[in-house]
């Protein structure tokens, strides 16, 4: 790591310094419209004396609402005297991803939780993802990033934390997890965890949790509630914030395995069979895939590999062969 050249990013915020700042993080970008311009990526830096650390982030995937507006607001809302230690938020993480309302970044198409641990001297998400890496997750006790479907999916309002090896860090994160409070509660698989904020602070040794509330690219006032309690219950459990969690109560889901995941294999228009939270058997068809082309043609079904409850599904009308169309978890006391 040492062999490294600095972050090109200049923080406007001091990480040290007792107060609420708000500020930027400055990461020079020259193009055409802008020779010796910048992103700015929003920062603000609560601190009130020695304690723990939070790191919030929320807009990892620029289409996903419920963690920039709970930041946001926590941002312009948190009373320092109710906080021990330092929280970090940074409510937009892939900011031109955030400002063009796309998952990926429109200058690189960088897919932000695809690029750790990032490169100082690569794109604009690699050198976003390096800061991260090497100056934003080693100051962190606790680190929370916001996730929720985007324009492609839908889910039912939970937070996560990923089995682990490390069963000491595993159990931390699931209590936070707790701490959240969400209607659900998961026990989360990946599909692809290589390059992943997620894994990069796990492998760092920090306590990580995440969400997925919702999605099709917008919020709803529901799973916009639920984002702004269960934050500050997981600042509360942390001990950064001051008073108790507000617990809530939560239904456990387990993603046991691959079989967990459903795809589309041919292109064509979907018909939900099952909606989000239902109960579904072994076998029963969870979706069907109508080519459009010509009539006369039957659909394709997709049928749950396992039983549980519909935790996620494809959310436009319109599907591609690959594409995700539902996701089953199982249901954990
Ligand atoms: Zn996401």
């Amino acid at each position: 790591m040492s062999s490294l050249r600095p972050s090109p990013i200049a923080p406007t915020v001091e990480f040290d310094r007792d107060g609420v700042q708000h500020g930027f993080l400055r990461l020079p970008y020259s193009r055409d419209d802008s020779a010796w311009g910048s992103v700015m990526i929003p920062i603000c830096v609560i601190r009130n004396g020695k304690g723990p650390t939070a790191l919030l982030s929320g807009g990892n995937h620029g289409d996903e609402y419920e963690g920039p507006l709970a930041l946001y607001d926590l941002a312009r809302t948190l009373d320092p005297s109710q906080v021990s230690g330092t929280v970090i938020i940074v409510p937009a993480m892939n900011y031109p991803a955030f400002r063009a309302g796309t998952r990926t970044s429109p200058i690189d198409k960088g897919n932000m939780n695809r690029s750790f641990p990032g490169r100082p001297d690569g794109t604009v998400t690699e050198k976003i993802a390096d800061y991260f890496q090497r100056e934003l997750l080693p100051r962190a006790d606790i680190v929370f990033d916001f996730h929720s479907g985007g324009k492609t999916l839908d889910f039912v309002p939970f937070c996560a934390a990923h089995t682990l090896p490390d069963k000491a860090l595993e159990q931390k994160a699931f209590d936070a997890v707790a701490a959240f409070s969400a209607p659900f509660s998961m026990r989360m698989i990946e599909i692809d965890s290589v390059g992943m904020y997620d894994t990069a602070a796990e492998e760092m040794g920090k306590v990580f949790v995440s969400t997925e509330l919702g999605g099709g690219g917008t919020s709803r006032a529901q799973t916009v509630g639920i984002a702004r309690r269960g934050i500050l219950n997981v600042l509360r459990h942390a001990g950064v914030v001051a008073g108790a969690v507000e617990k809530g109560r939560t239904q456990w889901l387990d993603m046991p395995s691959g079989d967990c995941f459903s795809f589309a294999e041919d292109d064509g228009m979907i018909e939900t069979m099952v909606d989000l939270g239902e109960p579904v058997d072994e076998g029963a068809v969870l979706a069907r895939i109508h080519s459009t082309g010509r009539t006369g043609i039957a659909p394709q079904e997709i049928r749950a590999k396992m039983s549980g409850v519909l935790a996620a599904r494809h959310f436009p009308g319109l599907v591609k062969a690959g594409d995700c169309a539902a996701v089953v978890a199982v249901e954990v006391d």
